[in-house]
């Protein structure tokens, strides 16, 4: 059903009640005047959905609904959303590819803001290197096969990361051929005030598996430098790294990739797997027999079944050698 600005797949609540869809937590976005106002921010190029399963946006595929999910249409458009978000206190926050997110069943209140339609990607030409201005929802996949296919190296490390630049610029996503960090000069995005803001390289406090990027803001750009590099070499990279995932793991699964960064010098999967705990169950969730820190979702999991399986595994670790696992997995929503 198509109203004014923006696509609504839901119908709006005729009344400011506040029952929840979900017969739990009561949706900040119930009454029709406050879809309104969402859907006037957005704008026409953007999407919303009101109530919307998150279980469909993550590759986990679990989690409840958000009370409402926008799509925004342009840089634009997100700082709008945001300011409006900030005006009438609704909490907002940043999704890209969903492949690192663990929603709860509770959902999430407030306002899920998508990078989807943030698909911009550019390349210009800058002395003997090459500047590309890539937006957030652009697929890693995308940017990679983008790359290839003009003779840029730089990026050769995405082969097999799922998800979006914004997610793996938040993430610093990376494998053992590279990082975002390596190739990243700029990172453009809004704050929860609808207002842009700009860092350099150095203002993003690239880490391992993380930055110091605000989470409650939303990148909508990254700038960043590739070089030539002999494209038998790219593909040698890039084939190798694809060979290297199929063989160690696990496939046919939902899942969000690795659980739990890697320890200083060692491997959460090698932790696990000491501790005996390969191919442990608790319903449809299971600790991966091919990889102890995949914690995956066989079939009908529920959020709450892998993270009592995480839990399970931390303890364990923390028995056995004495060692924190830090969650790699973002945990967001309400039990
Ligand atoms: C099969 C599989 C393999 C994987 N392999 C790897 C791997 O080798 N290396 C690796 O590093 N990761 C890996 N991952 C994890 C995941 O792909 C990366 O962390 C990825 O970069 C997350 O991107 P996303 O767009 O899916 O982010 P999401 O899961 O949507 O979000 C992750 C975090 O980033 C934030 N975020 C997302 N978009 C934005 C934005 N535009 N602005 C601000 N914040 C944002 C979210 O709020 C959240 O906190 C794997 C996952 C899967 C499913």
């Amino acid at each position: 059903m198509a109203v004014g600005a923006g696509r609504v797949m839901a119908a709006a609540a005729p009344s400011a009640e506040v029952a929840g869809p979900r017969g739990g937590a009561a949706s900040l976005l119930r009454a029709a005047e406050a879809r309104a106002a969402l859907l006037e921010a957005a704008g026409p190029l953007s999407e919303v959905r009101f109530d919307e399963p998150l279980a469909r946006h993550t590759t986990l595929r679990v989690g409840g609904p958000a009370d409402a999910w926008v799509a925004p249409g342009d840089a634009a458009a997100v700082a709008r959303v945001f300011a409006r978000c900030a005006e009438a206190g609704w909490p907002c926050r940043p999704i890209g590819g969903g492949s690192n997110l663990l929603v709860r069943g509770g959902g999430v209140r407030g306002v899920v803001v998508s990078s989807d339609r943030l698909r911009g990607l550019s390349f210009s030409p800058d002395g003997a290197a090459t500047r590309v201005r890539v937006g957030a929802g652009v697929t890693t996949g995308k940017l990679l096969s983008e790359a290839v296919r003009r003779g840029l190296g730089g990026v050769e490390f995405l082969a097999g990361v799922p998800g979006s630049v914004g997610g793996g610029l938040c993430m610093n996503a990376g494998t053992y051929l590279g990082e975002f960090t390596q190739v990243v000069t700029a990172v453009r995005s809004v704050d929860p005030a609808g207002q842009l803001v700009e860092r350099d390289h150095d203002a993003c406090g690239f880490r391992y598996r993380g930055s110091a990027l605000p989470p409650a803001e939303m990148i909508v750009e990254g700038e960043l430098v590739l070089g030539a590099r002999d494209p038998a070499a790219i593909a040698a990279d890039v084939r190798g790294l694809r060979d290297r995932r199929r063989e160690r793991e696990p496939h046919g699964v939902h899942n969000a990739g690795s659980f739990f960064k890697n320890p200083p010098g060692d491997y959460a999967g090698r932790l696990i797997e000491q501790c005996g705990l390969k191919g442990t169950r608790r319903g449809d969730a299971e600790i991966s027999p091919v990889h102890a820190n995949w914690i995956v979702n066989t079939g009908a999991a529920r959020a709450e079944d892998l993270l009592e399986l995480a839990a399970l595994a931390r303890a364990a670790v923390e028995e056995k050698f004495g060692v924190t696992l830090e969650l790699e997995v973002k945990v967001v929503g309400e039990p």
